[in-house]
């Protein structure tokens, strides 16, 4: 636990009475703010800053889109990124936590200290071309934006440039941190952050992820919590037809782990979700295999839930390799997430911003290709959000009453300094997720609208921080309430270490070719000029008669 230093509070408040000037100094009022005429004129000028650099989020989300990097290999991204906030003054620490493509850029001095962040990596064979209606890959089998991280860091570096601006204008005390949600499809990095001591001295995170509304919550997420782990096998090779007796399959041990699981998956509790793939079965069917490895998602509703299920998943690998007189020879840690609990001070600070903000307004185009993807996907065709969902929140939620789900690491960071998640309608709702038909939207228009509707509620959210420090306090206040009974335990050991070598090989082998499409401004007015895609394409082209069956 920790707290909110009264010293601190006090030299907080005394920088917002003088920038209040003559109106009331600050008193603990409810997070709904009472009427501050000079904030609202300051939350004004911060949306005409935003809106002033539509042209950079267009040019910023549809570079990154085009990298298409998955988890741990968001090299050209980090790249970027950084560029741009070294360009604006922010200081850059790269590799941090031992993790190559992760950085924090900090900028401003002392208190409050606000986290700004959001996911950069995408996911295997989700590569689509945006703007159509249908899967479309740019190229085929590469990795591509099917989540829309590609939007978010795009969306915190508008907000915190349009804050940066306004605070030294003002002479405003405060420093802004923001940082990437490296390899979040793998739950691979935010467990490793905190470990590194990277929010020690952070006050407030606000996290933004891509959806199809804008909203916050608070309290209980009611999500799963999950521990990635991957079981290697080792057997003896053989001539599978001419001496099999001789041999040991390590495939055989994967396979009857598997079956142990999915018989047992009957007797688990309902809320769990686990699933496996077989990353390696061996090279060749004469050939038994010598070695074979499994790579299980374990998600359960909390850390207790999570170790059982885990403890169930090496009982199964001993067994398998037992029945099969192989040996499992390691098991490695390759992501985890705590279930995540959200601020509540911070998420009513924020529903207010969103409130004043609004939705950004569609075009006939943008709604035309939401509802043609959502025929094509067989879902309802709703289009894009027209209404403000409300403020949610539950401190606690029974456990009988969740019903599993995924899972997102920012439920570590969630555990370890007051956090919230923003999401903003750069998509809408159409694809299953982790999915091409999610990458649609995520270089058009409707992505760039909710990353600049989203980067006005983030940035109206910090000035509402760094002017109103009883803001900070309270939602300290929270969060020591929150981990007053339940301490955060990393469900990482010690000896683990960030799994960086993932997704190399995927990216040694598209790497070449996807260079060819990545986005030029300086050429293209925008990504989908480049690609020669007409805005919105919903029509597909008369299929051509060869007359050749
Ligand atoms: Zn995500």
């Amino acid at each position: 636990m920790r707290s909110f230093r009264p010293a601190l509070i006090a030299s907080l408040v005394a920088m917002a009475v003088s920038l209040t000037a003559q109106s009331q100094p600050p008193s603990p009022a409810p997070a709904a703010a009472a009427s501050n005429p000079r904030l609202d004129q300051l939350k004004r000028d911060i949306g005409l800053e935003v809106d002033g650099m539509q042209e950079n989020i267009q040019k910023m989300n549809d570079t990154v889109f085009s990298f298409a990097e998955p988890g741990f290999q968001e090299f050209e991204t980090s790249k970027y990124l950084t560029g741009i906030l070294r360009q604006n003054g922010f200081t850059i620490q790269e590799g941090v936590a031992g993790i190559p493509t992760a950085f924090t850029a900090r900028w401003g001095s002392g208190k409050p200290v606000i986290a700004l962040g959001s996911d950069i990596d995408d996911i295997p064979q989700a590569s689509q071309k945006p703007g159509v209606a249908w899967h479309e890959p740019i190229i085929e089998g590469a990795p591509g934006h099917g989540e829309g991280h590609n939007s978010g860091m795009p969306l915190q570096i508008t907000a915190a440039l349009a804050v940066k601006k306004i605070m030294e204008q003002q002479h405003l005390q405060g420093t802004l941190m923001l940082w990437p949600g490296v390899a979040e499809e793998l739950l691979g990095t935010k467990a490793y952050y905190v470990r590194a001591g990277l929010f020690k001295d952070v006050d407030i995170c606000i996290f933004a992820h891509v959806g199809s509304n804008m909203q916050v919550s608070w309290g209980d997420s009611g999500g799963n919590g999950m521990v990635s782990v991957e079981y290697n096998f080792k057997g003896e090779s053989a001539h599978a037809a001419g001496a099999p007796w001789r041999g040991r399959s390590a495939l055989d041990a994967v396979e009857l782990m598997d079956i142990g699981w999915n018989f047992r998956r009957e007797h688990l509790r309902i809320q769990q979700r686990s699933h496996y793939v077989i990353t390696n079965g061996g090279d060749q069917p004469n050939v038994v295999p010598p070695n074979a490895t499994v790579w299980y998602y374990f998600r359960e509703t909390s850390y207790d839930e999570i170790k059982k299920l885990w403890d169930i998943g090496n009982t199964m690998a001993k067994a398998a390799a037992m029945m099969t007189d192989t040996e499992m020879v390691s098991m490695r840690v390759l992501g985890s997430a705590w279930p995540g609990h959200f601020n509540k001070t911070v998420a009513e600070t924020m529903h207010a911003n969103i409130e004043k903000v609004g939705l950004p307004q569609w075009s006939e185009a943008d709604i035309a290709l939401a509802k043609a993807t959502q025929r094509e996907m067989k879902v309802p065709e709703t289009g894009l959000a027209t209404k403000i969902n409300p403020l949610r929140g539950r401190e606690s939620i029974p456990d009988e009453e969740k019903r599993g789900g995924g899972s997102d690491d920012i439920g570590d960071i969630s555990w370890n300094v007051p956090t919230v998640t923003l999401n903003y309608p750069s998509n809408f709702q159409a694809g299953p997720g982790h999915n091409w038909a999610n990458a649609i939207s995520m270089a058009t228009p409707i992505a760039h609208k909710g990353i600049h509707y989203g980067a006005k509620v983030v940035a109206m959210t910090v000035l509402d921080l760094v002017t109103r420090p009883e803001l900070v306090a309270q939602a300290w206040d929270y969060f020591n309430a929150q981990t007053k009974t339940k301490k955060y335990t990393p469900l990482i050991r010690p000896e683990d270490k960030p799994a960086i070598w993932l997704n190399k090989e995927r990216m040694e082998k598209f790497r070449p070719e996807m260079r060819k499409y990545y986005y030029d401004p300086t050429k293209y007015k925008n990504y989908l000029d480049q690609l020669g895609i007409k805005y919105p394409t919903t029509e597909r082209p008369a299929t051509k008669s060869s007359g050749q069956q």
